[in-house]
């Protein structure tokens, strides 16, 4: 018997396939070679070995060996950071998707060892020397969560090297909160929801349907005592409220829950928290949580700048709800975030070389903060790792009829229809520094292909041969792709625009923001000595693009900007307000790559009228 079904090797892997209208593919099916290339690598080359040995020296592999009785020595508390050593593995499982690599196989069958030997008889693991009791303090404790991430890597190591040594070890883990979660058993879930969508994909892999039981146990719990959250079940939300990690893992499983049963109160539920982020609580870089006080997400546009929260956790799991609220529908709008939270709030949250990280990750700085190596909870850094591991898994998506292309970047696909036939998909671009993309195709079948048309591409245009289309934006556009070789043209709208926030929300109400196709760009110190960053007022111009060979080879845009270093009264009357600016010369750079350079004061939006 094959031991993969067909996209067996993705990052979910849908059973019940009539609740969905795309499937994912698997990671290894698409090569990236362009502007993701060089992150990917670094993640693989630079940041996932630092990683490990950072947990080497902050002993959270200690943890384990002394669990495990190889060592002696008093343990170390950190939150939750046995979920840290999983997410790292599963960073490492899936990359070998997207490379193989010997050493790495036996790197992690050794941790894999070392953890089967951590894990008591019954099942149960957990290294933390703060639980005494189990399951005695579920609000704080983190022991589904981190069974959560178990079983997660569980699957991705399954998937990518087909051992089954370490989905074992979380199969074993499950059965045992199977035999003590439960009504009339421990009617209780974890204060950070997490177990919800691993034990859907645990059913997924393993079709064993008491896990999809267990996950909707822990879904519809009355009383689910999180922390962070209310304590109400999540088909009562009526807004996205609370600590935004949680809430957007909680929004995974059970949109993990409606893919596979149908239920239709989840989905309603599910558009209704999506519609309060998209119209409300969302940032413009795609980053959530705009409060320091519990991570959390806000009031409708309560959306600070300098103040901005927006975890990189939060950015990774929002990507994740996004993509399965995408794969229910089909829409372009799950995309257009997920786009906008992957170049902007997400690729800001590691640094250019690949060695640090933002936990936190605002939108004006005063110069004063940057990038860390190493958090006391470092629950950032491998979750970021992970995702990009698995990114090159989101790039396509398979419908009955065809295929989706959800991003751009200069890559190669060799993908299979729902029939078996397969499809090879060359992507020659610049994306997303210019909006040209030439695809080529070879199909064994005829197919309809999708291409995302990004809400912000004005104009665009596709050509087949002799036939110009064009296509709406923010929707999926259709063409129908014969059998044999089909070359098609795509001229996407990248060009600097200025954007402005709601009038609804104080910190970017009167000011302009730069974006330029789905990058956010800021203005930094360290390039504008001589301007004002927190005083300076932008009017809308045409901007000046230039390439420069900085950071891999980027666009900076540059115009004119009027500044003011005068120090103002803090309240002086209206009638006496006066402010003399002085024009300078502005240069913008992407937002993701802000702080790269040392310490620098930062800003993205600025004054359009005083
Ligand atoms: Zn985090």
């Amino acid at each position: 018997m094959e031991k993969w079904e067909i996209r067996g090797k993705s990052i979910v892997n849908i059973v019940e396939r009539k609740n969905v209208k795309c499937m994912a593919c698997n990671i290894e099916d698409v090569k990236i070679e362009g502007f993701w290339k060089y992150v990917i690598e670094r993640n693989r080359k630079v940041s996932i070995p630092l990683l490990y040995k950072l947990f080497v020296k902050n002993k959270t592999i200690g943890n384990f060996e002394i669990e495990a009785g190889i060592k002696k020595g008093e343990k170390t508390y950190r939150l939750a950071t046995d979920s840290d050593l999983y997410k790292w593995i599963e960073a490492v499982s899936w990359d070998l998707q997207n490379q193989w690599n010997e050493k790495n196989v036996k790197l992690l069958d050794k941790l894999i060892n070392l953890i089967g030997k951590a894990q008591k008889k019954s099942g149960y693991l957990n290294t933390a020397p703060s639980i005494k009791k189990e399951f005695e303090n579920l609000k704080y404790s983190h022991e589904l969560y981190c069974g959560g991430h178990l079983i997660q890597a569980g699957i991705s190591h399954y998937r990518s090297t087909g051992k089954e040594n370490l989905l074992n070890i979380a199969i074993k883990w499950a059965d045992y909160i199977y035999k003590k979660f439960g009504y009339g058993k421990i009617e209780k879930t974890d204060g950070h929801p997490e177990i919800e969508m691993a034990l859907i994909e645990l059913y997924r892999t393993t079709k064993n349907k008491k896990y999809l039981d267990l996950a909707k146990f822990f879904l519809e719990i009355k009383n689910p005592e999180y922390w962070g959250l209310p304590d109400i079940p999540i088909l009562k939300f009526k807004e996205l409220i609370g600590h935004a990690v949680r809430m957007m893992y909680l929004c995974c499983g059970a949109t993990d829950y409606y893919i596979e049963t149908g239920d239709k109160r989840y989905l309603k539920v599910l558009e209704n928290l999506w519609s309060d982020l998209k119209n409300r609580k969302i940032y413009i870089t795609g980053g959530i949580g705009s409060r320091y006080d519990g991570e959390a997400i806000g009031f409708p546009y309560e959306l600070p700048n300098l103040r901005a929260y927006c975890e990189s956790c939060a950015s990774i799991a929002l990507m994740m709800w996004a993509y399965r609220m995408f794969l229910i529908k089909g829409e372009s709008q799950y995309f257009d975030i997920f786009e906008t939270t992957l170049y902007n709030s997400f690729l800001s949250s590691v640094s250019f070389d690949g060695k640090k990280y933002f936990y936190v990750n605002p939108l004006a700085s005063t110069g004063t903060y940057e990038r860390k190596e190493w958090y006391d909870c470092t629950c950032c850094p491998p979750n970021i790792q992970r995702f990009i591991s698995s990114l090159a898994g989101y790039f396509y998506s398979i419908s009955e009829d065809g295929i989706y292309v959800n991003l751009y970047d200069r890559s190669e696909a060799k993908l299979k229809l729902v029939s078996g036939k397969n499809v090879k998909i060359r992507n020659e671009t610049e994306y997303p520094w210019q909006g040209k993309v030439f695809i080529s195709i070879e199909s064994e079948e005829g197919f309809n292909l999708y291409l995302r048309i990004p809400v912000w591409s004005e104009k665009t245009e596709v050509k087949k041969g002799n036939e110009i289309y064009r296509p709406e934006k923010g929707k999926y556009f259709k063409v129908r792709i014969e059998k044999g070789k089909t070359e098609i043209e795509l001229n996407l709208d990248v060009k600097g625009e200025f954007y402005r926030g709601n009038p609804n929300i104080e910190s970017s109400r009167n000011c302009l923001a730069i974006k330029r196709g789905p990058i956010v760009y800021c203005l930094e110190s360290i390039d504008n000595p001589d301007i004002n960053l927190f005083n300076s007022l932008l009017l809308e111009q045409k901007l000046k693009e230039d390439y420069e060979e900085i950071f891999n080879g980027i666009i900076t845009l540059s115009g004119e900007i009027l500044t003011s270093w005068n120090e103002l009264p803090l309240y002086p009357k209206s009638k006496n307000f006066k402010i003399d600016y002085e024009k300078k010369k502005f240069k913008a750079i992407p937002y993701f790559l802000w702080a790269n350079r040392g310490k620098s004061k930062m800003n993205i939006w600025f004054l359009s009228s005083y």
